[in-house]
């Protein structure tokens, strides 16, 4: 039976009798030996096949997965993850506080699928967690009888393509749906590296669906771009008055030029018309203007290597594969003076929204989905369901504390630091920009405190994670944007694991390094003294690497590797590998109980103290904050501190906040106002329902183009994985035929300029006198002699192109097909593309009186995506029947 505190919750209930069979088959399991478990382990795989339906198995597979990872981690699931795990395989989203231990959760609903072999995909945020959770989760399943695979950034791919065949693969969203779109590029199958899909589990699912789900994810070519202009329009900017030239609505992201601005910019650029359809000047003075009044420097973008690097205003993360569209990133180069990219055409894109819908099984997890319910049931289907947690909750969350402005507010945030380190308490700071941080930073100076300050560069996320990680330690200040870290489990007292692997990294590299340019023995002696107080064995371990020679060879980064027992590295490695297992096992029992001393301290000092220094669009970021404090029953504490004038607020806040912020505050004291704070939930619960919507429309727009979409790969992979197109071609050949003839019938055109299309088309010259000579009506002759004749025509030529570049070898031809077909079907695709972005464009400016623009839109997606079979036939047959081998 499952224990408090959670025996009253439905939810239990309902999946009650299913934990109580793992926990029957647990006992069953216990006294088996590991090759009979893995015996067990291939045996349901036999029952899954014969039943084809994991229902019968689920409970026999979670425990067998609970057994595997307590003989190989040493973890056993406690009963509330395997509550998780029953909801992910219900295709749910778990909702599990930070440091329930989400990624062992997974492993159950992920072997329980790996049994149908068709492949399960668990997607993480970042590559680093990626390999993290692939090696540490990679011995249950190794242990079960299962393989995964590991997708990094970087890799083949044929890499790719094995790892993806692993019966469980590790992978990061942006990793998994490039491949997926470049999958849809291949031009030969043999370069698809994904199979169709199956299982989904989406780690930090809310991060993920919602917050990453504004913008699709693009692949596209440069295009010319008139650099000039985005040049001479930041220069215009400049002498522009804002209120009497334009208007900022900085609430919409959007500025508006008065007609006295209009005539301004005329007259300066001495042109008659800033609209001219032939050279409009206006789309590059609205992104000159917005990129001053809206877009700043360390706020929504920093500057890196001379380019414009976008922040996401949600995590203070930066994005660097992502670009603002419309000409914005070009205009915001422009006005810092950086060199001006080209603009690019999308080739392909999706979005996140509609990529993950593609999983037939799709489940998630995270520690904040519940405020985004809503979205998450409309949009993909997905229930959130609350998972107790395994021991009570300690956390305290402290009422905000609400200041007359920033600076007594930052002021007040320093004081509170200094007041709360002068006991050692550990304290984690979340700030919502780099600039912010790096000012806290040196209000921090000033009291001579030290801190770790973290800024959210990507190469960084190794590093980020192991700050992160050590934000518990005794004494330690962590200034950290928003998410930094995220996935990074926080223990009180220090994690001694980063400890150890850089520990030992640092005694391996530089012992090395110095046997290698000294050619000397290294001093066993200084050795020993670093590692005082260690057995005999480890020492003699120890030894005996440094002097193996082949160990000497291996690179620093080798090395590393190793250290984070990244298993994807060559065989030779593994004796290593064991060696260097032993030693960190033994500095980590040497270690243990310093560690559980220190743990022991900071508990008893309240453990670790978080503070909000702005609150966040949605209240699942700044809860994302707080729960970084109090992981599994652990003390801690957190507290916003506000001020009136802090954006959301002021944008959102109203105008009695407006008058509040007048009257009430009269010096630096803080305020801890009911009336402020419920104001600030409803403001973001406002700001949340804005961004829900724009992500709405963004799907609901997208939604057409998805449909097209999945239809344009369908038909693709088709023509990809087809031997022979020969029926295709003829049936492409006979349908032009049969549809100019149509046409002739509507007297669209005349009877000769019938010819010289079809001669056009065919690349030869046709005989055909019989209707040459025709000057009068078409009924006079036979249609269907004619088209039969056409026909046969077409056949020949066909033909003899076949016989021409048959002499080339066999499935020259084949393969030329092929690749016309699939060439044609991108580059309509890709036009499509265009089309249906200014298309989209249109519609914003667009009036349509009273119709639905949305309904508008669809409706001219609709034609327009319509006319793409016959424009692929004639191109395709175009381009065949004049191709020749060079
Ligand atoms: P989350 O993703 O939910 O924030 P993690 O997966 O990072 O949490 O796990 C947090 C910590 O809890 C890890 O150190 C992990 O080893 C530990 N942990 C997870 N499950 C168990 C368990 N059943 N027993 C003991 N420790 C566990
Ligand atoms: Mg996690």
């Amino acid at each position: 039976m499952l224990k408090n505190p959670f025996t009253k919750n439905s939810l239990v209930n309902k999946y009650q009798s299913l934990i109580n069979q793992i926990n029957i088959f647990e006992d069953e399991l216990k006294i088996l030996t590991d090759s009979e478990l893995r015996s067990k382990s291939f045996k349901l795989k036999k029952q899954y096949d014969a039943a084809n339906s994991l229902d019968t198995v689920i409970a026999e597979s979670f425990a067998l997965t609970r057994e595997a990872s307590l003989r190989t981690l040493g973890l056993r699931h406690f009963d509330v993850q395997l509550l998780g795990g029953l909801v992910l395989n219900d295709k749910k989203i778990a909702e599990m506080k930070t440091g329930e231990g989400k990624t062992l959760v997974a492993t159950l609903p992920a072997s329980l699928n790996a049994l149908t072999k068709k492949g399960v995909h668990i997607i993480t945020v970042n590559d680093y967690l990626a390999n993290r959770d692939q090696v540490s989760m990679g011995q249950i399943y190794r242990f079960l009888g299962l393989d995964t695979g590991l997708i990094q950034d970087g890799m083949s791919t044929s890499e790719r393509k094995e790892n993806y065949n692993a019966d469980i693969t590790y992978v990061t969203n942006y990793e998994v749906t490039f491949d997926f779109l470049r999958d849809n590029m291949a031009l030969n199958i043999s370069d698809v590296v994904l199979r169709p899909f199956n299982y989904c589990i989406i780690d930090e699912v809310d991060s993920i669906l919602i917050d990453e789900a504004q913008t699709p994810l693009i692949i596209s070519n440069n295009i010319p771009t008139p650099i000039e202009k985005y040049i001479v329009a930041a220069e215009i900017s400049d002498y522009l008055e804002l209120n009497s030239h334009y208007k900022v609505d900085e609430k919409n992201k959007n500025v508006i030029l008065t007609e006295e601005g209009s005539k301004q910019i005329e007259k300066i650029l001495r042109i008659q018309d800033l609209y001219d359809p032939r050279d409009p000047w206006i789309p590059y003075i609205l992104n000159a203007l917005k990129a001053n009044a809206l877009y700043f420097n360390n706020v929504h973008y920093i500057v890196q290597n001379n380019r414009i690097v976008i922040v996401d205003e949600f995590t203070g993360r930066i994005m660097p594969d992502r670009r603002w569209g419309d000409g914005l990133h070009q205009a915001i180069e422009a006005k810092e003076q950086l060199q001006i990219r080209q603009k690019t055409e999308t080739v392909a894109a999706i979005t996140y929204q509609n990529f993950f819908l593609l999983y037939p099984k799709l489940s998630g997890m995270t520690g904040t989905g519940k405020t985004a319910e809503i979205e998450f049931e409309k949009i993909y289907n997905l229930s959130v369901e609350e998972i107790p947690t395994a021991r009570p909750t300690q956390r305290k969350d402290f009422p905000d504390l609400i200041y007359k402005d920033q600076f007594s507010k930052w002021n007040a945030i320093a004081q509170a630091c200094n007041k709360i380190s002068s006991t050692g308490q550990p304290i984690l700071i979340g700030t919502t920009t780099v600039e912010k941080s790096e000012m806290l930073a040196q209000l921090l100076n000033e009291y001579k405190l030290s801190y770790q300050i973290l800024n959210a560069k990507p190469e960084n996320v190794r590093r980020e994670s192991e700050i992160v990680a050590q934000a518990g330690k005794r004494g330690s200040i962590t200034i950290a944007t928003n998410m930094a870290g995220r996935g990074t489990d926080i223990i009180l007292g220090g994690n001694i694991n980063f400890k150890i692997q850089k520990k030992l990294y640092d005694i391996l590299t530089l012992s090395k390094n110095y046997q290698i340019f000294k050619k000397e023995n290294i001093l066993e002696s200084s050795i020993i003294s670093q590692f005082e107080g260690s057995s005999q064995k480890f020492l003699s371990v120890l030894v005996s690497l440094l002097q193996d020679q082949k160990f000497l060879k291996l690179s620093d980064l080798d090395i590393l590797r190793i250290l984070r027992e990244n298993d994807r590295i060559s065989i030779p490695n593994i004796s290593y590998q064991c060696s260097i297992r032993f030693l960190i096992n033994e500095l980590l029992s040497y270690n243990k109980k310093s560690q559980e001393q220190e743990n022991l301290i900071v508990k008893n000092l309240g453990g670790l103290s978080i503070i909000g220094t702005e609150r966040n669009d949605s209240r699942r970021v700044d809860n994302q904050l707080r729960g970084r404090c109090g992981r599994q029953g652990d003390p801690g504490t957190s507290r916003f501190f506000l001020s009136l004038d802090d954006n959301l607020l002021r944008l959102f806040g109203g105008p009695k906040i407006q008058n509040f912020m007048q009257t009430q505050i009269p010096d630096d004291s803080p305020l801890e106002s009911e009336f402020i704070t419920k104001s600030l939930d409803s403001a973001q619960e406002r700001v949340e329902e804005r961004a829900y919507q724009q992500r709405k429309n963004l799907f609901d727009y997208d939604d057409v183009l998805n449909k097209q979409r999945n239809i344009v790969y369908h038909e693709r992979r088709q023509i990809l994985e087809s031997q022979s197109l020969q029926k295709n071609i003829f049936a492409y050949g006979e349908q032009i035929i049969t549809e100019l003839l149509l046409e002739l019938r509507e007297e669209k055109f005349s009877n000769k300029e019938l010819i010289t299309l079809v001669e056009n088309l065919f690349g030869r010259n046709l005989i055909l006198t019989q209707v040459r000579n025709l000057q009068s009506n078409i009924n006079s002759f036979d249609l269907s002699e004619l088209k039969l004749y056409l026909f046969n025509e077409f056949w020949l030529t066909y033909q003899s192109k076949i016989m021409e570049l048959a002499v080339y070898g066999d499935g020259i031809i084949e393969n030329l097909e092929r690749s016309i077909i699939l060439i044609n079907t991108d580059r309509i695709w890709r036009e499509h593309l265009q089309k249906m972005t200014l298309l989209r464009e249109a519609v914003g400016w667009r009036g349509y009186g009273q119709r639905n623009p949305l309904y508008e839109y669809k409706q001219d997606a609709f034609y327009m995506f319509e006319t793409r079979e016959e424009l692929l036939r004639h191109l395709v047959i175009y381009d065949l029947l004049r191709s020749s081998i060079l």
